[in-house]
């Protein structure tokens, strides 16, 4: 295998090549749409009073080596993934005990929690669930075998707003129109051709995931045309990205119609229909005559408690919930994907007693192995043997060194790293250190690149790290899957200094892979 850091790559560059190609990406990334609306520091509000500004997405200057073993890994297991985390959150035992192990010092998984009891004191009336998931994974390197192996582990799976599936498309596309039409051409060229970039799906892949469930939805009866609709956040950034998915369905099915609409808007524009299917309603805001009927509701939002300030916010989820739209996720696949399911799956049994693993796919074939190779150390925080040695690693200033504390929140910016865990973990009280894991973190081998952030560019060692896009379409009440796909990949890139890699979140940027 081709070392990650062989020869000069990305090769040195003179001064007016690394102009002309950060020329070159800021045209092409406004031009196919690989772009964001600006951050108030880049271009603030004032400055663009009718929000028409927008920005190039963080990119890296080349495709970032990387390895295939670990590529093809990640690819290769994400069937059996998207069938595990069906399973987990048809399992509502299993949800329950996680939930119960968290909840006393979170509130957001309790109030979750507290919603679906809701809706199930009356009865769900919609059994499809659809899941458009990602799994991330960083390449750890084995230094214990000879020679080294690496190996695609496993930093979470998502199983809510997964996002970038868009982005990742147009960075792939824009390293390989520079790998024909600049790289060649510069001092130390990198001929036409020998960089293997393997295009990314995703946004075919999610698109079909949510056209899947579309079919699905049962024909309607109340003689409304039904939809799709993308809840998101009114202030999203990230705008381009979703509207890539909805330009690439216009395409692939333009009899859907379909929809956006801001999660603080849900009770305004959507009502449940009296009857016993509970249909959700859509009246549309422009022309409120017209009424749809939701068949299938995605969601780019209430991932997070900043979608939900108020009870308001609460009830909105709730009718969604209680209504006979294919939810993307229910409430219990976005409780399947929190940090702590991870820890339990990952945890290893004694070797008399049934893996967990086991309760959900079946643990005894080539590919759950493959899975169970994804999974690296990860501890429970909470008062078992296994928890109180991790609180001691975890409270010591050199252990902690190596692990990074995570609370049950998806979107960046939440781990607290390394150093400053004792210090965080004197803030929480002990009662509450349950609601978090302790994972070790993976360190993968050095890469370099270049990076492009608003407009300017930095140079250095940097981390990446593969998402891989999968869909599943399944029956919660008979465990029927309808569709199960590995729908694209996703690469993001930091620079190593930084430990959070969240391109929405401001740490990361958009990558993709040359295999090496
Ligand atoms: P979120 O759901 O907020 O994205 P993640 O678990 O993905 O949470 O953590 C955020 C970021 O922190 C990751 O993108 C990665 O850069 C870093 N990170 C998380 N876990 C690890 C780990 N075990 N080893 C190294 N880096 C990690
Ligand atoms: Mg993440
Ligand atoms: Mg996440």
């Amino acid at each position: 295998m081709a070392s990650l850091t062989a020869g000069m790559y990305p090769p040195p560059l003179k001064e007016a090549e690394l102009d002309g190609l950060v020329q070159t990406i800021k045209d092409w990334s406004i031009g196919n749409g690989l772009a964001i609306r600006p951050p108030p520091a880049i271009i603030p509000a004032d400055a663009d009073p009718t929000g028409i500004a927008a920005i190039n997405a963080p990119v890296t200057l080349f495709p970032s080596r990387f390895p295939r073993i670990c590529f093809d890994q990640g690819k290769s297991v994400q069937k059996t993934y998207n069938e595990l985390y069906a399973s987990v959150s048809r399992d509502e035992a299993f949800v329950a005990q996680i939930v119960k192990e968290v909840m006393d010092g979170d509130d957001f998984i309790r109030n979750l929690w507290q919603t679906h009891l809701r809706v199930k004191e009356e009865g769900y009336t919609q059994p499809l669930s659809l899941g458009l998931f990602r799994s991330d994974y960083m390449v750890h390197q084995d230094a214990s075998t000879s020679p080294p192996t690496l190996q695609a582990k496993q930093v979470e799976f998502n199983t809510i707003a997964a996002s970038f599936g868009g982005l990742s498309c147009y960075t792939s596309l824009l390293h390989k129109y520079l790998a024909t039409t600049e790289y060649p051409l510069l001092d130390q060229p990198i001929a036409s051709g020998t960089l293997d970039l393997p295009e990314s799906k995703a946004i075919q892949g999610l698109g079909a995931g949510i056209e899947a469930a579309y079919h699905a939805y049962p024909s309607c009866e109340l003689g409304h045309p039904t939809c799709v609709i993308f809840l998101v956040q009114g202030d999203e950034r990230n705008v381009f990205d979703q509207r890539h998915l909805e330009y690439q369905m216009a395409k692939s099915s333009p009899t859907i119609p379909l929809f956006r609409l801001a999660f603080a808007d849900i009770l305004t524009h959507t009502s449940v229909a009296d009857t016993p299917k509970r249909q959700l309603l859509y009246r549309l805001p422009r022309s409120p005559s017209k009424v749809f009927e939701v068949a299938v509701i995605y969601m780019r939002a209430g991932y997070g408690p900043g979608d939900y300030p108020d009870q308001r916010a609460w009830d909105a989820r709730y009718q969604l919930e209680r209504s006979a739209a294919i939810k993307c996720p229910t409430v219990l696949t976005q409780l399947a994907g929190t940090k702590k399911v991870q820890q339990v799956l990952a945890t290893p049994r004694p070797s008399s007693a049934p893996s967990t693993l086991g309760r959900f796919i079946k643990d005894d074939t080539p590919l759950a192995g493959e899975l169970w190779k994804t999974f690296t150390n990860i501890y429970p925080m909470d008062t078992s043997e296994a928890g109180l040695e991790a609180r001691k690693k975890a409270v010591d200033p050199e252990q902690c060194q190596s692990y990074v504390l995570k609370p049950q929140r998806e979107g960046g910016g939440n781990n607290i790293y390394r150093g400053a865990i004792p210090e965080f973990l004197k803030s929480v009280p002990e009662e509450h250190w349950g609601s978090y894991i302790l994972m070790e973190l993976i360190t993968p081998p050095p890469v370099s690149n270049l990076i492009l952030r608003n407009g300017k560019v930095e140079q250095g060692g940097v981390i990446c790290e593969l998402g891989i896009y999968g869909t599943c379409l399944w029956n919660q009440s008979t465990g029927d899957v309808l569709h199960n796909e590995e729908a694209g990949y996703l690469l993001r890139t930091k620079g190593d200094k930084s430990e959070e890699g969240g391109v929405a979140a401001g740490y990361g940027c958009m990558d993709s892979c040359t295999l090496v």
